[in-house]
């Protein structure tokens, strides 16, 4: 199945979730990748393409990529207690033998998944730039132009954020072995970041951050020199995942992580703070002042134990929020929703917590993660969700699916994000042009095929 050739076009929706709300008889409009026109309770034309439901592309704010290579490979018990530190170490001895090609390979793979999953354009932090023995590569960009190629080959809007790393540690702890390959000192940086500003240049609507590891591996006097590169782009950094990185963030400066930045840093819309998973109240409500984003990532923060993120008081304070894949060790814009949602529910015995301006629970989540997201990955608000000037990126809802029957309005969100639906997603455009047709991406096959043989390469050796 290919693509549609052009990227203008039209498509017929019965009903379709635009910013205000859910319209009827939708019929969108779109020139070079962008809508055009948007018209509610319009006749549709012979020719168009109909589809049921349509919702807007979900942003994917935070993920590495080449992680979606060990999703289920570390879920066993070892011989002392398991947590983040472990995992880690598992994923520093995978990313230790990956070449370039395995990095296109596993992520063009990931890129699909997202696709498929409704998830149009992700923040990809991507912090692996030298070879294994952590050398640059002659061209010290190849890694991150292997990441554009995956983004263009499969169509996924891109948010490139390079990663600067510098230390292992607060305050400036050496970086041990398993972090060679991420390593970089401001004016190589620098460069790496032009490298990347023309590659990105060359896709329609890719946009270009930065991404300050977090505080254990970048000092002070580094951020500070950083943060100007970013220009007007997002600036996006992990902090407060674990309570141990709270602890050694004290011990070494006496305030918290999010404490800290908010306190050094020019904290703003244009920042995301990548988990910020421990937050004490008064964090919650300078966060929330702030305008930054929280870059939230349900399902890997259950998976590596990293603790439940205060979403009720920081949507209360008027928090931003979105949702990322992080790890890609499951892929699924419902998921996450449903994790962040039961996190709070398991810990506050009740049922219905995030509040918003409707009712609904799924439709509080789904407007909240596609605003939030958009804004951290560097879209205006204007142009977040079905409107005049976004970009077409849109999915449709499977009708055929059981457990959507007899579903109208909200509850189809309600349904989309709890009822654990596997064959929600028929269909996802992207800049005007399908590239899931009946829930699989038109590459499906060939990228399948690359990445089986890229895990034999690196499982089996
Ligand atoms: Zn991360």
């Amino acid at each position: 199945m290919e693509p549609q050739a052009t990227s203008s076009g039209f498509l017929w929706a019965a009903a379709a979730l635009l910013p205000g709300g859910w319209a009827s008889d939708v019929r969108i409009e779109w020139r070079d990748g962008r809508i055009a026109r948007v018209e509610a309770d319009a006749q549709a034309r012979g020719g168009e393409e109909r589809v049921g439901v349509l919702l807007p592309g979900m942003p994917n704010l935070h993920s590495h990529a080449f992680q979606r290579g060990m999703a289920g490979l570390t879920e066993y018990r070892g011989p002392a207690a398991d947590n983040f530190w472990s995992w880690r170490s598992l994923m520093y001895r995978f990313v230790g033998r990956m070449t370039p090609e395995d990095l296109e390979a596993v992520t063009t793979w990931a890129f699909v998944e997202m696709l498929e999953a409704g998830f149009t354009r992700v923040g990809e932090f991507h912090y692996v730039h030298h070879d294994p023995t952590g050398r640059p590569y002659a061209d010290p960009a190849e890694l991150t132009a292997r990441v554009i190629a995956a983004a263009e080959r499969t169509g996924i809007a891109l948010t490139l954020l390079p990663v600067f790393y510098a230390q292992g540690g607060f305050g400036g702890a050496p970086a041990n072995e398993g972090q060679k390959r991420f390593l970089h000192d401001v004016p190589r940086f620098a460069r790496l970041l032009e490298a990347s500003r023309r590659l990105v240049g060359k896709l329609p609507d890719a946009l270009l951050g930065i991404a300050p590891h977090s505080l254990r591996a970048v000092t002070p006097g580094q951020l500070t020199e950083l943060l100007p590169l970013a220009a007007s782009g997002p600036v996006h950094m992990h902090a407060a995942e674990q309570t141990g990185e709270v602890e050694q963030c004290l011990a070494w400066s006496g305030a918290r992580p999010v404490q800290w930045l908010l306190d050094h840093a020019p904290v703003d819309a244009r920042w995301c703070l990548v988990h910020s998973t421990h937050l004490d109240d008064s964090e919650v409500a300078r966060l929330a002042r702030s305008g930054a984003v929280a870059g939230l990532c349900p399902i890997t923060e259950a998976n590596l134990g990293d603790g439940i993120f205060p979403a009720t008081k920081f949507l209360a304070a008027g928090g931003r929020f979105g949702i990322g894949t992080d790890s890609n060790v499951s892929i699924s814009v419902g998921d996450e929703l449903r994790q962040l949602e039961y996190s709070q529910r398991l810990r506050d015995r009740a049922r219905n917590v995030v509040e918003g301006a409707v009712p609904s629970t799924g439709r509080t989540l789904f407007d909240g993660a596609l605003r939030g997201g958009s804004q951290a990955l560097g879209i205006e608000a204007a142009q977040a969700g079905i409107v005049d000037g976004a970009p077409a990126d849109f999915l449709s809802l499977n009708e055929k699916s059981p457990l959507l029957a007899e579903r109208s309005g909200d509850a189809l969100l309600d349904s989309f994000v709890f009822a654990g639906l596997r064959d929600a997603v028929d269909g996802v455009w992207r800049a005007g042009k399908k590239q899931v047709t009946g829930g699989r991406h038109h590459l499906r096959e060939g990228t399948e095929r690359a990445w089986r043989l890229t895990l034999a390469r690196l499982l089996r050796e």
